[in-house]
């Protein structure tokens, strides 16, 4: 076998090290190691008396809290599969994933409650439908609240009898044993196999049905080891997660936490004034954003810089928008820049902070033990500069989808990872992201990215949301077109737009009901008077389109240059997490591109 196998557990460890160390921040709690792990202990025991059972598949439905963190520690130790849920998909979504993994257990906090009902209301319709199906996969899983199981725990452990053997522990290797130094911590828990399977995580759907990625103890190891080897680990360090514990990037947060020792601080979710206020009182050094969030932060923040102890802000998930990246850096704000996705437990290649101005606009080379490979369509590599599908190995890479043999065969090729994602090393090989391989426009022969259109438009102040899609064309084969939805007029009205005022957007706005958010008072004013049918719409409209043309055209080749810009009211469709999902936007397009009355 040879190689690292087996670690010992890791929160049990830094409870050893550094029992009086924080280990989260949230909201007013404040949890040492070593207070964290006599919980976990609890739990851990309650689990295995109510008869979880290793390698059984536990869905979790629960926000951002303390208890999902205390839950994720007592499932490693019972070894059960942790198989976390997005809480913002709807029943049938979620029943179709628990049923997908065969999930034993379905653990809910008290918000998710009456979803969590709905979901096994949806589980008994799909099992209604199903005739003939039996066996273990069929069957609903046993539905337990959290707060009652930490209750329950917490009574266990004050009343006193022997705590049950948390799990049937393999024997631990000799030199591994950890020799429990302190009488007070409970018996010690089984060295973890990173090997073994830890979590099934299904993907966030932008391209189709998600996927569930199963993620070793390994992946997410070496995943925290090698992104300290990266951005450095300092003793003082706390990492804020804002982003939800049922992705692949909030829960990495948990295990870098354990294995560096460093505290997490905890948001119950993503709003930029408290994640602004936490940053300064809570001392944090380094936090993990999507763009949009980022964006909102700056919104909210407006020109104060941010405290010196901020040392980096992890930018991930999609693509990160130039002018974005451009006003960080003017503002002195440490972004790098992460490429990554479920399949990698988070971060595969991050841009090293002190190329992060010199290399703006790119991801970064691959972490320690990663190695990447931009391959054709024949698997071939290709030189710097030349597009071609990212491919990827390394131990924090994805041994296979869950029941998915098709998929995980598609993905894993010839030794390497398809990632799905095309994109290009420069000559230091660094890599920049292009979009996804099945989102390539080919218009007259030249590969049109619809991120990079997607990029300016969204950098035109009228924009607020914007999408492109290709669209058959008889002499290109295909051309972009876009879908855009406009900020409210009270946001942009009067802004330079490249040197030009756009005409007509009252029409535009008028025609269509008022598109966006209100931004304030004012914004709320000009909404309510922009109702009911226009008669300058048309116009208005064609004159913006003509504007934001114009505006693609001063800063694209020619054949990038959206053939149409179409207007919507409506949001764009996107997944729960905020990703444009463009074959959806492609049915939006259809419905919007009828011939003009
Ligand atoms: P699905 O696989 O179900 O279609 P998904 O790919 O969006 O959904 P995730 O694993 O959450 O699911 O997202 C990973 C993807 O996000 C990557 O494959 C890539 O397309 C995109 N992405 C991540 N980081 C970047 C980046 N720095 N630049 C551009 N795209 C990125
Ligand atoms: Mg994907």
């Amino acid at each position: 076998a040879g190689g690292l196998r087996h670690v010992p557990d890791w929160l049990r460890r830094q409870a050893e090290l550094q029992p009086g160390g924080l280990a989260i921040v949230a909201g007013r709690e404040r949890w040492t190691f070593a207070r964290l792990d006599e919980r976990v202990a609890t739990l851990t025991a309650h689990l295995a008396r109510i008869g979880v059972e290793p390698g059984q598949r536990v869905a979790v439905l629960a926000g951002n809290g303390l208890p999902y963190v205390i839950l994720v520690h007592a499932l490693i130790r019972v070894r059960a599969i942790l198989v976390p849920l997005n809480v913002r998909l709807a029943p049938a979504e979620l029943a179709w994933q628990i049923r997908d993994a065969g999930a034993r257990w379905l653990i809910h906090d008290d918000d998710q409650a009456e979803h969590a009902a709905a979901v096994l209301a949806a589980l008994e319709a799909f099992a209604a439908q199903d005739h003939g199906v039996t066996g273990d996969a069929a069957a609903p899983p046993q539905p337990l609240s959290l707060s009652r199981l930490l209750a329950a725990a917490g009574d266990l452990a004050s009343t006193g009898p022997a705590a049950p053997q948390a799990a049937p522990a393999p024997p631990s290797p000799p030199s591994l044993s950890p020799a429990s130094p302190s009488s007070a911590l409970p018996s010690p828990p089984p060295p973890i196999d990173l090997a073994a399977p830890h979590c099934i995580i299904y993907t966030s759907g932008t391209t189709g049905r998600p996927k569930g990625a199963v993620l070793t103890y390994g992946n997410h190891f070496w995943s925290a080891v090698a992104s300290a080897l990266n951005l450095g680990l300092h003793r003082d360090d706390r990492w804020l997660c804002c982003l939800p514990l049922f992705h692949v990037s909030g829960l990495s947060i948990v295990f870098r936490s354990v294995i560096y020792g460093i505290p997490m601080v905890l948001h119950p979710r993503f709003d930029p004034a408290a994640v602004n206020a936490s940053i300064e009182r809570d001392r944090v050094t380094v936090i993990s954003v999507v763009a949009t969030m980022l964006q909102r932060m700056l919104d909210e923040r407006g020109p104060r810089p941010y405290p010196e102890h901020l040392r980096c802000v992890l930018l991930g998930g999609g693509p990160a928008p130039r002018p974005l990246l451009e006003a960080c850096a003017a503002r002195s704000i440490p972004v790098v820049q992460t490429y990554g996705m479920t399949e990698t437990a988070s971060q595969f290649a991050t841009l090293a902070p002190a190329d992060a101005l010199r290399k703006l606009g790119s991801a970064g080379k691959p972490l320690f033990f990663n190695e990447l490979r931009i391959v054709d369509d024949d698997g071939r590599p290709v030189p710097p500069g030349e597009v071609g599908e990212i491919v990827v190995r390394g131990p924090t890479v994805t041994p296979g989808y869950h029941n998915r043999p098709d998929a995980t065969a598609r993905a894993w090729r010839d030794g390497w990872f398809h990632t799905g994602d095309l994109g290009y090393v420069d000559e230091d090989g660094y890599l920049y992201v292009a979009d996804r391989r099945d989102d390539l426009i080919i218009s007259g022969g030249e590969n049109v990215y619809p991120a990079e259109i997607e990029s300016v438009l969204l950098a035109h102040p009228a924009v607020e949301e914007a999408g492109v899609v290709g669209v058959p064309d008889p002499e290109w084969g295909q051309v972009p077109v876009a879908v855009v939805r406009l900020r409210s007029p009270a946001r942009w009205e009067g802004e330079a737009c490249g040197g030009e005022r756009i005409a007509g957007h009252e029409g535009a706005s008028g025609r269509q009901g008022q598109p966006g958010r209100p931004k304030g008072p004012g914004d709320e004013a000009t909404g309510g008077s922009a109702t009911g049918p226009d008669q300058k719409g048309a116009a208005g409209r064609a004159s913006l389109e003509e504007a934001l043309l114009r505006f693609c055209a001063e800063r694209l080749a020619r054949y990038k240059v959206p053939r149409r810009v179409l207007f919507t009211t409506e949001p764009l469709p996107r997944t729960a997490s905020g990703k444009l999902q463009r074959h959806r936007l492609r049915r939006t397009l259809d419905r919007l591109h009828r011939p003009e009355p």
